[in-house]
């Protein structure tokens, strides 16, 4: 068949379910069919990847030229980006077909993808549970059927945990392996994006696509792009896992941690062995990451001060007041809290304190992976302590930080990780989290893949 069709038939299910699930913000119907009529053409004419003419969707954190970039927030609700993200950009070189912006936490603060402009989304498995977040919306689109995979982000998790609390599979990649150039920035030194899919194979499609360094991001490193299919079938035979204990103890639902142990059991059959490994400093990385994370995102944000573009204020008397009203109107409750606790952070006589002493934490973190990955190949653990929570049930914003306690550490050290599907915890799913040292996406998807 070809992409007009089979375009038109994930956009006819989007119609069809999203009333439900408020996975997209937008859709863009039109411009995708145009884009497949483009890919039959190549195809036609013998140009064609094995990505042309594959529908897929961006979460709404990607600059996309000529179509709304909201970052689900209020302040872009009218935000047309003039231009195209990296990673869109060479989605649609590959002959991707892009069905539209999914939703997501604002400016992709959160666990839930509750705190969007545009309404929570529902969750697929169970439409009365979170899809997790902050790219919430990419991994209940994915899950639901309304796309076969999705583009995501990762500051804290924000790949991974919804990835887990939707049955799918997503990768976060190295700090610095994926352009970040056109993608809204939360925390710089944190963000990074990657893709969700159905399988590691797909992912593996989608990271030959994205990977690679970019010139426009001096963060992204030179360093050559394996193919990442062709190790996906690698024999596991002699593979060393370490279980961290620090993510078997408190907390930890037994549920997910029998369906996680049941999952480490499957490797030991393909010839893998496990031991026990300590990632001491585990403890600190939650306090580390909400001092680091907040300081960067106060900075970043300060950009939307209803002057260039974004959310401005009407009738403003003097430019304070154009600042302090748009801003006041445009961004929400959990964003306002952020950007409130790192500019404290951040302020002369708190400096040291705070963002200094969370910057030494950061380093003893990742001393912490290295440490690890000298003994072991690659670590495995769950993505989230529980299943996918009930929509309205953190209320209280430190428990929802909490939930991040598994997947933090691994943004503060830089290295990869991707969360694999691993059975079900009282009817929802689990997520099996498999971590590897910097740059060692190949063998991430291998492992996943495997067991698959
Ligand atoms: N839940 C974390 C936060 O709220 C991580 C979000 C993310 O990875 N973007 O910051």
């Amino acid at each position: 068949f070809s992409s007009r069709e089979l375009t038109a038939h994930f956009l006819q299910k989007i119609e069809k379910a999203d009333s439900k699930l408020n996975s997209f913000i937008t859709v863009t119907g039109e411009q995708a069919l145009k884009q497949a009529e483009a890919a039959d053409n190549a195809r036609a004419a013998g140009e064609t990847g094995i990505l042309t003419g594959i529908p897929l969707a961006l979460k709404d954190i990607f600059c996309t030229r000529d179509v709304k970039t909201s970052c689900g927030s209020r302040m872009l609700d009218n935000f047309i980006a003039p231009y195209d993200a990296t990673v869109v950009e060479k989605l649609n070189a590959a002959g991707t077909i892009s069905l539209g912006k999914t939703n997501m936490d604002e400016f992709a603060m959160g666990s839930s993808n509750e705190n969007s402009h545009y309404g929570p989304v529902k969750n697929p498995w169970d439409l009365t549970a979170v899809p997790g977040g902050s790219s919430g919306g990419s991994a209940a689109a994915v899950a639901a059927g309304l796309v076969p995979a999705a583009m995501g982000t990762d500051t804290g998790g924000s790949i991974r945990q919804p990835a887990a609390f939707c049955g799918i599979t997503g990768l976060k990649p190295t700090y610095g392996r994926v352009s970040r150039y056109g993608m809204i920035a939360y925390a710089s030194s944190l963000d990074q994006a990657g893709p969700m899919a159905r399988s590691a194979e797909d992912c593996a499609h989608l990271m030959n696509v994205i990977a690679g360094h970019d010139v426009r991001d001096s963060t992204s490193v030179a360093r050559g792009v394996p193919d990442y299919t062709d190790t996906l079938n690698a024999p596991l035979s002699g593979l060393k896992i370490g279980l961290p204990k620090e993510y078997f103890g408190d907390g930890l639902d037994p549920d997910v941690e029998s369906a996680v142990r049941e999952a480490v059991k499957v490797y030991e059959s393909l010839g893998a062995t496990v031991r026990e490994v300590s990632l001491p400093h585990t403890h600190y990385a939650i306090p580390a990451y909400y001092v680091i994370a907040p300081a960067e995102a106060s900075s970043n944000l300060s950009r939307f001060d209803g002057v260039r573009f974004g959310h401005r204020c009407k009738d403003p008397v003097d430019l304070i007041d154009l600042y302090k009203r748009s801003r006041a109107e445009g961004f929400g409750e959990e964003v306002k809290r952020r950007i409130l606790i790192g500019t404290h952070t951040l302020s002369e006589g708190f400096f040291d304190a705070y963002y200094t002493k969370a910057q030494k934490v950061r380093r003893l973190i990742r001393q912490d992976f290295l440490d690890a990955f000298e003994d072991v190949d690659v670590l495995m653990g769950p993505a989230s302590p529980t299943p996918a929570f009930d929509l309205g049930a953190k209320k209280d914003p430190v428990s929802m930080y909490l939930q991040d306690i598994y997947t933090i550490a691994v943004n503060l050290a830089g290295i990869p990780g991707i969360s694999v599907p691993a059975g079900l915890a009282g009817g929802r799913p689990v997520g099996l989290q498999i971590l590897g040292t910097h740059f060692a996406e190949a063998q991430l998807l291998n492992v996943a893949h495997q067991y698959q």
